[in-house]
């Protein structure tokens, strides 16, 4: 029979996962600090739970995939917490993007009441997930990676075993750090051949048909022209991903401009929405420049 799978955080990216594992036979019981979240699961076939305890209890794998470390040390260690419920024997897996230490930290304090963990932080954002084509960084025991192969299977195109607990985390910041760069770089591309006449829509065309064209510039021109971000991925989460980067001491010509300018677009208020969204404040920048000069 299937292992029953509970599923905690029902954000972005957690809603459309946990309903792969239900197209996938799987039974799921979910739990969302905002209950409401769960209503499409339910009818889907998923099983609410009222609280952790409950979920664990149901549970023979539990994944979480929440916003931050604060977040994700509350479920784990904070009262009624996954650690204080029946997870003897259990494989708890994270798919949230933490700090390596805080993953590190996890899987010793699960070993200490029996149970297993793995770190699987994903790379790709909510399309791939409700396409279950993510990339996923997995650390921890082989074992215990394949065990989670038919949900991870399930959940992306490709599941990589990075060797210890830890690794996955730094991958998975080192990608991010790509990303900021190639958004940003994109927002200043634009901002730079508008300033000079060249239309947003010619420039996007231009970078989208030369090598310089991926799917996260295609991906994100729309929202650029529409001048509308909806988060997909919120900025605040690319914001948390370069301040953990820079805790691991990341130091690199165009780092620390990077970190502070998604640091500076979140405290304007950018936060929530999507993370392309660093071209309204590198905008507002330049014309803020612009009138004091
Ligand atoms: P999200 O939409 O902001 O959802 C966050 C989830 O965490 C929600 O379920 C939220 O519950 C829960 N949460 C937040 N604080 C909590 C707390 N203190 N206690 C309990 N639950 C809490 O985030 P997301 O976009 O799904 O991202 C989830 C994780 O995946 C993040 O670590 C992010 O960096 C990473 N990631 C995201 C993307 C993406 O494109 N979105 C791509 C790759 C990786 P409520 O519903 O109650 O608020």
């Amino acid at each position: 029979m299937a292992k029953a799978i509970g599923w905690i955080g029902l954000g972005n990216m957690g809603q459309p996962m946990a309903r792969n594992l239900l197209n996938g036979g799987y039974q799921v019981h979910v739990y969302n600090r905002t209950p409401e979240k769960a209503i499409d699961l339910v009818e889907a076939g998923a099983v609410l739970e009222e609280n952790i305890q409950e979920l664990c209890f149901e549970s023979d794998i539990i994944i979480t995939m929440l916003s931050d470390d604060q977040a994700v040390k509350g479920v784990f260690l904070g009262e009624g917490g996954l650690l204080n419920g029946s997870v003897s024997g259990k494989l708890l897996i994270n798919m949230s993007t933490v700090a390596p230490k805080t993953s590190r930290e996890l899987q010793e304090m699960s070993k200490a009441v029996g149970a297993r963990f793995l770190e699987a932080p994903v790379s790709g954002s909510v399309q791939p997930a409700i396409d279950g084509t993510l990339l996923i960084l997995v650390g921890g025991s082989d074992d215990d990676f394949r065990e989670a192969q038919p949900l991870f299977e399930q959940l992306g195109k490709t599941a990589l075993w990075l060797g210890h607990v830890g690794a996955a985390s730094y991958a998975k910041l080192a990608i991010n750090y790509f990303l900021a760069l190639t958004l940003q770089g994109l927002a200043e591309t634009v901002l730079f051949a508008e300033k000079y006449g060249v239309s947003a829509k010619d420039m996007l065309h231009i970078v989208n048909e030369s090598a310089c064209g991926s799917p996260i510039t295609k991906g994100k021109s729309s929202a650029i022209l529409n001048h509308a971000f909806p988060a997909s991925f919120a900025l605040k989460h690319m914001a948390k991903d370069l301040r953990l980067a820079d805790e691991q001491g990341i130091a690199f010509p165009l780092s620390t401009p990077l970190i502070d300018t998604y640091q500076k677009a979140l405290q304007e208020g950018l936060g929530e929405e999507d993370v392309m969204a660093i071209i309204t404040y590198l905008n507002q920048q330049q014309t803020t420049d612009g009138a004091t000069e």
